[in-house]
């Protein structure tokens, strides 16, 4: 059965439908001196200083910068944003949505390992202008000069807008469907694709977020480290404070990157109050592997109302880990809400926020690869766990056979499609692919709407009313006619044996005579030393634990040096990049192997 219900409220004509950014002048005026949005800035001072601006600063910064940009460029023109994630750059994403300037959220050009996505990105866009700061100015100067992209017309400087501009600018009412920002995915199965987020999208989107993390304690606060340049941040940092006037707190990925514990002290700063977070799997568990006896009696984590977990396959082991680990600092095991979304959906489709701990339901391996969601004890050797995202909010969600259009009964899994005023209208100057993306229509829809639906491209299921994601599509590998999904054959990698660096694998799928050929390419972990490697140890480890767990057999196994393996911006495994660079012959063999070879 279908999920989730459209909410009158955010329908065009409803009440909520006051477009988001035009509420930053009405929080001005009812809460002029409350905080906005607070940078905190590690790159002076490590223990970080709190750079605030209150609503009414941020308004006429705001203002001020729709002016700047509307000097320099029209409605409708593009501006890329390659500066840091500070102050200036939430107020540059603001001041461009008031001055119906396209925002191209994307990042200086000398944030390491990215140069591709921002190439990539910013031709696709074309942008007019270019915001930077002075002391980015460089580095821009330098990405315009060695890459074949097209020339800007202006470049404007966020750090030297001149404030008194905004008694000039008149707010103009902006439509729901002119376009707010182009929102690229994350890459991981393609170049990034530029999605259309009309001002329609995030107001709706961030309502719905709101009412899926169902807070009902007063005064909530935001806290984040996340990549303004990626959906989850932007919508959770930027969209959220703006539904209601509140207050959000971040800082930039690399100060979290450097050191994790200042996301949970950050959270710390604030007991007893009502604090929301959100994150990849990854960083649930990668501040969790960093926390010490020390540093987590420090903290009083009694402030965190939800942490939500999302972007990526959330982990069982992940989930108990962070449980566990601070447990002792005041976290309650109900905070943490496993979460489901992409950027064509602005990002947020659904949660499972209640102030419950995650349901985790175990299902027979077997009867998951020929599509089916059968439970199983926890204990049999055959379980597969799978994590409940929840209900979509103030959208629907179906389960769909991607050949038929037909929508699937529960415990079917099939791609999961989805229709709500959060829904983008398509991708930016690719018109065949919108419609491949955004114009799914379902056969037989009896009350749902015909469409359009946006197909995600991701197989899920539903069941006993919530929805489980079970992985890509087009990651999948079909090997004898069962559907295997790549992540659980990579868990059953790396704990084959202590040699393989956790996270840092890929499985995919090789074309064969009769069925499909499975390829695991997995790095070398370095704790490990060189002298006592025996790849081939490695190698029948692996290939019997996938034999047993997964009833398969392995064409390939590939030891690979550290940072081989593709991943994108955001962190997440990139599988057909690794796939290609294994086609090339491109991968760093680890020597051991070559020399065990020989
Ligand atoms: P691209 O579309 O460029 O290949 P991407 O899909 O990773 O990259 P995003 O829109 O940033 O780009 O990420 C959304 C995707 O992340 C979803 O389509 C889904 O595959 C995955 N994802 C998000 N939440 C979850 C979740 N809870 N469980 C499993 N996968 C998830
Ligand atoms: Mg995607």
């Amino acid at each position: 059965m279908a999920l989730g219900s459209l909410l009158p409220d955010l329908l065009p004509g409803g009440s909520g439908r006051t477009p988001l950014i035009e509420r930053v002048a009405r929080w001005a005026k009812e809460k002029p001196d409350a905080p906005a949005y607070t940078f905190v800035d590690y790159s002076t001072d490590p223990s970080g200083v709190h750079i605030t601006a209150t609503w009414a600063e941020t308004d006429r910064r705001a203002r001020a910068t729709a002016a700047t940009l509307r000097q320099v460029t029209g409605p409708g023109e593009r501006a890329a944003l390659l500066l840091p994630q500070t102050l200036e750059y939430m107020m540059t994403m603001l001041g461009a949505m008031h001055a119906h300037v396209i925002a191209v959220p994307l990042f200086s050009p000398d944030l390491p390992g990215h140069a591709d996505r921002l190439i990539g990105a910013y031709t696709d866009a074309e942008p007019a202008v270019i915001v930077t700061t002075r002391s980015a100015h460089p580095h821009v100067e330098k990405f315009l000069a060695d890459h074949d992209v097209p020339q800007p017309k202006e470049i404007v400087f966020a750090d030297e807008i001149d404030l008194s501009l905004a008694d000039r600018w008149e707010n103009e009412p902006v439509a729901f469907d002119d376009l707010a920002y182009l929102q690229y995915t994350s890459g991981s199965t393609r170049r990034p694709a530029g999605v259309e987020i009309t001002h329609g999208n995030v107001t709706a989107n961030a309502a719905q977020l709101w009412a899926g993390w169902a807070p009902e304690k007063p005064n909530p606060e935001l806290v984040s480290w996340l990549p303004l340049f990626h959906d989850m941040g932007l919508i959770a940092t930027m969209a959220l404070p703006l539904v209601r006037g509140d207050h959000a707190i971040y800082t930039d990925p690399v100060s979290f990157i450097m050191n994790p514990m200042r996301w949970l002290e950050l959270i710390s700063e604030r007991p007893g109050k009502n604090v929301y977070t959100a994150g990849p799997n990854f960083a649930y568990e990668y501040v969790a592997s960093q926390a010490t006896p020390e540093k987590i009696a420090e903290l009083d984590l009694s402030g965190l109302t939800t942490c939500l977990n999302g972007a990526e396959p959330i982990r069982t082991s992940t989930l108990s880990m962070f449980a566990e680990a601070f447990a002792p600092a005041g976290l309650r095991p109900s905070a943490q809400a496993p979460g489901y979304g992409l950027a064509e959906a602005t990002v947020f489709v659904s949660a499972a926020a209640e102030d419950a701990p995650p349901k985790v339901v175990h299902v027979d391996r077997e009867a998951l690869t020929q599509g089916e969601l059968v439970l199983c004890d926890e204990k049999s050797e055959r379980a597969s766990a799978l994590v409940s995202c929840g209900r979509p909010y103030g959208q629907i969600v179906a389960i769909v056979d991607p050949d038929t259009c037909v929508e699937q009964p529960d415990g079917r899994v099939g791609e999961i499609w989805v229709h709500g005023p959060n829904t983008a209208p398509g991708y930016w100057r690719n018109s065949e692919r919108s419609q491949d993306t955004f114009g799914g229509t379902l056969a037989d829809p009896g009350e749902l709407p015909a469409g359009p639906w946006m197909k995600t491209g991701d197989y899920g299921v539903v069941h006993d009313g919530e929805l489980y994601v079970t992985g890509r599509i087009k990651d999948l590998i079909i090997v004898d006619g069962r559907n295997h999904y790549p992540q659980d054959i990579e868990v059953t990698a790396q704990e084959a044996h202590p040699a393989i660096r956790p996270d840092h694998v890929a499985a995919f799928a090789l074309p064969g005579e009769e069925t499909e050929r499975l390829v695991v390419v997995a790095e070398r972990n370095r704790r490990v030393p060189l002298g006592r490697l025996d790849i081939d140890e490695v190698e029948s480890a692996v290939r019997s634990a996938i034999n047993v767990e997964h009833e398969m057999s392995v064409h390939e196994f590939l030891l690979i040096e550290p940072g081989g393996v593709s991943r994108t911006s955001s962190g997440k495994i990139a599988r057909s990049a690794t796939r290609q660079r294994y086609l090339d012959g491109e991968l760093p063999t680890t020597e051991a192997r070559l020399a065990s070879r020989k």
